[in-house]
């Protein structure tokens, strides 16, 4: 299980370069309104507990020292990127935290590009929409076209509807990356449903398309990797079609 300081890093991500991490949920616990079967960070009841969120004031404190300290270094950063226990967008504070690292981006590393993973279940909110279209790669996550298989792979914890969230992400107007978990589990696999994926695909028109697999342990037990070689089979189409896809092994 990740446990994650407010600011961490710089890691090294084969996509994202030299990544600052920010994880806007505790650093004890995680908080996610999913509970997806290959989460990174474990099942949500078996977080410690820990419930206390960093506030728009912490991040900016720790941001700061951190792009100080990583630019007296000579570090470099390619991406600051809002990862970490959870869904960074239910930190209340989420709208001004953006502003805030967009700033401090701009006075210590204009280059680095501002990246936000999401499970999108809250841009139906109009700060946290309006948020994410100011940074550079707001990256969304949608596993499955049906509202049973989110169920399935993601688990949500509360209300859901899958057509909701696409109506949502419509407004985006194609200007964000899609993200989707390719995985096998018993009984079922993400390929199963590749035909309708594709179709929201079309349907969104996103900028990129990240298509990835299992890479970590995963709290659920017994699931299984896609290769490459069969994620690429899988969304032949949309590649012939013209849409920019990355595979992620
Ligand atoms: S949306 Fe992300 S943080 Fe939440 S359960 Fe899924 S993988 Fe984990």
């Amino acid at each position: 299980m990740m446990r994650e300081n407010t600011v961490f890093g710089p890691i090294s991500s084969r996509r994202l370069g030299s990544s600052l991490g920010i994880n806007l949920l505790p650093q004890q616990g995680k908080i996610c309104n999913f509970d997806c079967i290959y989460c990174e960070c474990g099942w949500n009841k078996d977080g410690l507990g820990d419930t206390v969120l960093p506030s728009a004031r912490d991040v900016r404190e720790a941001l700061t020292s951190k792009l100080e300290a990583c630019r007296a270094a000579g570090t470099p950063i390619d991406s600051i990127t809002f990862s970490g226990d959870g869904e960074p967008t239910l930190n209340p504070e989420f709208p001004q935290i953006i502003d805030l690292t967009l700033e401090l981006r701009d006075r210590y590393y204009p280059e680095a590009k501002v990246s936000v993973l999401s499970n999108a279940t809250r841009i139906g909110k109009e700060a946290v929409f309006q948020a994410l279209c100011k940074v550079d790669n707001p990256i969304l996550k949608i596993d499955a076209p049906t509202d049973e298989g989110v169920r399935k792979i993601n688990q949500p914890t509360g209300d859901y509807s899958l057509e909701k969230v696409l109506e949502n992400v419509e407004r985006f107007q194609g200007r964000f990356v899609l993200q989707t978990m390719f995985l096998k589990a018993d009984g079922w696999e993400s390929g199963e449903w590749a035909g309708p994926w594709m179709d929201i695909v079309r349907r969104l028109k996103p900028r990129e398309v990240m298509v990835y697999t299992i890479d970590r342990e995963t709290p659920q037990q017994g699931l299984r990797k896609y290769t490459v070689e069969q994620m690429r089979a899988l969304v032949q189409p949309l590649i012939d079609e013209g849409f920019n896809i990355q595979i992620k092994g």
